[in-house]
C-alpha cells in the first residue's frame, strides 16, 4: 500500500481500478534486418497501409452520417499522406538500402515529410501537420500492434490516472464510467480540476509522482476531499473507505436543497446565487441543485476538443439551448477565453512562454475579430428568447473594453440590416480578473454594466502564482491580505457607480469566503451547480450584519492564515450546530 498527497481538486471519494493514460507518444525500436527480411518488411508496409485506408474511410462515412459531409473532410490530407507514392517509396528505399525495420524507416520518412511541410510557405500545408502526425500514430500502432485506449468504449468503471489531462479530455470523459480522476499536475483552480467539481468526480491533482507509482489495474482509492491516494489498499483500509464513500453519499443526498431560488440571510439581505456552467450536459444540474441561472457560462468549451471552428449558426443553436433550459432565469455568457491552459486546434496558437500572460482571452478576440464577431451575433441572436448578459475576460483596462463593445455595435448594425432580432439593451460586464482592473474598477464601471470578479485568475495574477502549477499551489491564497483588499475595492467602486458586482471564481463556492464576500457587500456568486446547496444553506443561517462586523476583523489580519481560521472561528459561532454540517462536507 502507497500514499500520496496531491491537491483536493473535487471532493467524495472514488474506488476502483486505474487506468494509466500514457502521452501519446510511441516508442519505435529500430532493429537492422537481413537481406531475406527485406521483402517481409515491404509487405507489412502495404498491409498496414491498406488497412489504414480501410478504417479511416469507415471513420469518414461514420462521421459523414452522424455529423455531415463537411466534417468527414478532416480526413483528406490523411488520405494524401497515406497514398503518397514519394513517402512510401522513401520508406521502402529504407528498408532495402538501409536494412531497418519497417516501423523506424517509416517513423524516419514522416519526419522528413513533416519537415518539409513545416517549411513550405502555405498555412493550409503547413496546418496539415497535426493530421499527417495523427496518421502517423495510427499506422505505427498496427505496425506495432499497439493500441489505443479510447475513453468512450470503456468496458468497466475506472480511475483516470494521467501526467496532465488537458480541460477538453475532462470534459470529454464519459461520466457515469469515470470513478475518479488524478494527474501528475495542476491546481485546485485549473480547468480540469473546476470540471472535475461540476462533473462531480472526486479528483486529486498535483501528485507529482502519480503516474510513476500507479499501474493500470491497480486498484486505487481516490479521496478528493482530503487530497489524498492510496495505492493497493490493504482490506482493512480498504473497508474504512468503503464506509466513508456510503457516508459521504448519504451526506450528499441529505444536503437540504430550499425550495426558494433567491439566498436570504435571517436578517433579509437576499443575493443571487447561481451556477457556473462549462457543457451544455451540466444544463440539468442549474435546476436539480436550486441555482438561479447561470452566472458564468464558460463558451470556449464548445470551441474545444474539435479540428474545426464553430460556425455562428452552430453557436445560436447550442446558446439557445442554454438560454430556454435555464428560463425564465438569467444567463451570463463570457466569451471565449481560450489561451492560458485551453487551446483550439485551430486557429493554431503559437506555443508561449507565459501562455497565461499571453495571447489569452480578450486579446486573442480582440485580434481574431472574425471569430470574436460571430460568436457575438450568435450570443446577441439568443438574445432575443431571453434573460442574456454577456461579459468579456481578462479585461485590463478601459481601452479594451471600448473596443469589444465597438465590436458588439457594429454586430447589433449588421444584424439589424439582416432583419435578426436581439435584444439591443443588452447589458455588457467586464471580469475582474487582472490586478490592474480591480485597481481601476471605478474607471471601468462607468463604462458597463456589471462586473464578475473571476478570482482563479486574480489570485494568480496579483499573487503571481500559476493556479495550475503544483510546486507553487501553497501560495495560491484567495484568503491573502492583498487579495481581499482588491476585492473590496472591485465592490466598493462597482456600489459607488451603482452598478451590481457578482464572483464566479471558485471562491465565492467555498464557505467561510462565501460569509467574508457577503459582509463585504456582494450581489452574486456563482459556482459550480454542486456547490450550490451548501452555500445557499449557509446564507439562509446567517445574518448579515455578522457577516459585516467578520469583514472588518478579517480585515486587520496579516495573514492568509490568520484570516481562514479567523473566518472559521467567527462561523462557527453564528452557525453554531449547523458549523459541521455546513463546512465539513
Ligand atoms: C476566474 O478566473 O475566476 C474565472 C471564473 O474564469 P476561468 O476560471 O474560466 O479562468
Ligand atoms: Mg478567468
Amino acid at each position: 500500500m502507497i500514499k500520496l498527497k496531491g491537491i483536493a481538486a473535487a471532493g467524495g471519494v472514488g474506488i476502483g481500478k486505474a487506468l494509466v493514460l500514457i502521452k501519446d507518444e510511441i516508442s519505435v525500436p529500430k532493429r537492422r534486418i537481413s537481406h531475406d527480411e527485406i521483402s517481409r518488411e515491404i509487405y507489412r508496409l502495404e498491409v498496414v497501409l491498406i488497412d489504414t485506408r480501410k478504417e479511416i474511410s469507415n471513420l469518414q462515412r461514420k462521421i459523414s452520417k452522424d455529423v455531415g459531409f463537411d466534417h468527414a473532410r478532416i480526413f483528406e490530407s490523411h488520405f494524401l499522406a497515406l497514398e503518397d507514392r514519394v513517402l512510401i517509396e522513401d520508406v521502402i528505399f529504407q528498408i532495402k538500402n538501409k536494412k531497418v525495420n519497417v516501423e523506424y524507416a517509416f517513423s524516419q520518412s514522416i519526419n522528413k515529410y513533416v519537415d518539409a511541410l513545416l517549411k513550405v510557405n502555405d498555412e493550409y500545408l503547413r496546418e496539415r501537420v497535426v493530421d499527417i502526425e495523427d496518421i502517423s500514430r495510427r499506422v505505427l500502432r498496427k505496425m506495432l500492434k499497439e493500441k489505443a485506449v479510447s475513453l468512450s468504449d470503456l468496458k468497466e468503471k475506472v480511475i483516470i490516472v494521467s501526467h496532465d489531462l488537458a480541460p477538453s479530455q475532462t470534459a470529454s470523459l464519459p461520466k457515469e464510467m469515470i470513478l475518479g480522476v488524478v494527474s501528475d499536475i495542476g491546481g485546485r483552480t485549473s480547468h480540469t480540476a473546476i470540471i472535475a467539481r461540476s462533473l462531480r468526480i472526486p479528483a486529486v491533482v498535483g501528485v507529482e509522482v502519480a503516474t510513476k507509482n500507479i499501474k493500470s489495474g491497480d486498484k486505487v482509492i481516490v479521496d478528493g476531499s482530503k487530497g489524498l491516494i492510496i495505492i493497493r489498499p490493504t482490506e482493512k483500509t480498504l473497508k474504512e473507505y468503503r464506509g466513508k464513500l456510503a457516508a459521504y453519499n448519504k451526506e450528499i443526498r441529505a444536503i437540504h436543497i430550499p425550495k426558494a431560488l433567491k439566498a436570504c440571510t435571517k436578517d433579509g439581505r437576499e443575493v443571487r446565487i447561481s451556477a457556473n456552467l462549462e457543457l451544455p450536459e451540466e444544463l440539468p444540474l442549474v435546476k436539480e441543485f436550486g441555482a438561479e441561472g447561470v452566472g458564468l457560462y464558460r463558451t470556449e468549451y464548445i470551441f474545444l476538443g474539435r479540428k474545426d471552428l464553430p460556425l455562428e449558426d452552430e453557436q445560436y443553436k447550442a446558446y439557445l439551448k442554454v438560454v430556454r433550459g435555464a428560463s425564465p432565469n438569467q444567463v451570463i455568457f463570457r466569451t471565449i477565453d481560450i489561451g492560458g491552459d485551453k487551446f483550439l486546434s485551430q486557429p493554431e496558437v503559437p506555443k508561449e512562454m507565459s501562455p497565461f500572460l499571453g495571447w489569452r482571452a480578450i486579446r486573442f478576440c480582440l485580434e481574431r475579430t472574425d471569430i470574436f464577431k460571430a460568436q457575438l451575433r450568435a450570443i446577441l441572436r439568443a438574445s432575443s428568447v431571453g434573460n442574456v448578459r454577456v461579459m468579456f475576460p481578462m479585461i485590463s483596462g478601459v481601452e479594451e473594453l471600448r473596443q469589444a463593445k465597438n465590436l458588439i455595435e457594429e454586430c447589433k448594425r449588421e444584424l439589424k440590416k439582416e432583419g435578426k432580432t436581439f435584444n439591443k439593451n443588452i447589458p455588457i460586464g467586464i471580469m475582474i480578473e487582472v490586478p490592474s482592473a480591480a485597481l481601476t474598477a471605478d474607471l471601468l464601471a462607468k463604462e458597463c454594466d456589471f462586473f464578475s470578479i473571476g478570482t482563479n485568475d486574480l489570485i494568480q495574477y496579483s499573487l503571481a502564482v500559476d493556479r495550475a502549477n503544483e510546486k507553487v499551489a501553497y501560495l495560491y491564497e484567495p484568503g491573502h491580505p492583498g487579495v481581499l483588499r482588491l476585492i473590496k475595492n472591485v465592490i466598493d467602486s462597482a456600489h459607488a457607480a451603482k452598478i451590481k458586482v457578482g464572483m464566479c471564481g471558485e471562491m465565492s463556492g467555498e464557505p467561510i469566503f462565501s460569509f467574508l464576500l457577503l459582509g463585504m457587500g456582494l450581489d452574486s456568486f456563482s459556482m459550480t451547480s454542486p456547490q450550490v446547496p451548501r452555500i445557499k444553506e449557509l446564507i439562509n443561517n446567517i445574518k448579515f450584519e455578522d457577516a459585516v462586523k467578520a469583514v472588518t476583523g478579517a480585515l486587520k489580519l496579516s495573514t492568509a492564515k490568520e484570516v481562514e481560521n479567523f473566518l472559521k472561528e467567527e462561523l462557527k459561532k453564528v452557525l453554531k450546530d449547523k458549523f459541521y454540517r455546513i463546512l465539513m462536507i
